[in-house]
């Protein structure tokens, strides 16, 4: 249920719609507007764990989005991430061994 993010009332009005097409709210209670952002969704670490091993499968990103209900551009970000973590691992490891 969506609710206002400055008093938390769900009395929320339609309030047309934004430039990129989305649903523009506006509170009754504190006349607050607002848009909904479902790119804040968080990710679970269960669906973490599935998109790590489906990564190992060689899957394309976009295939293991559809899978996983993630946004590709989620996915895109948090591989980057994994990869520079393993690339200085594996840097460290070097140093270590030298
Ligand atoms: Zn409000």
């Amino acid at each position: 249920m969506l609710s206002c993010p400055r008093c938390g009332s769900d009395h929320l009005v339609k309030n047309g719609r934004i430039h990129n097409g989305k649903q523009n709210h506006k509170c009754r209670a504190c006349g607050r507007q607002f848009v909904q952002n479902p790119q804040q969704k968080l990710i679970s670490p269960q669906t973490k764990e599935l998109i790590n091993k489906l990564l190992l499968e060689k899957l394309p990103l976009a295939g293991i989005a559809r899978v996983t209900d993630v946004s590709e551009t989620w996915l895109q970000h948090y591989v980057n991430q994994l990869y520079q973590a393993q690339e200085q691992q594996a840097q460290g490891a070097e140093k270590k061994g030298a």
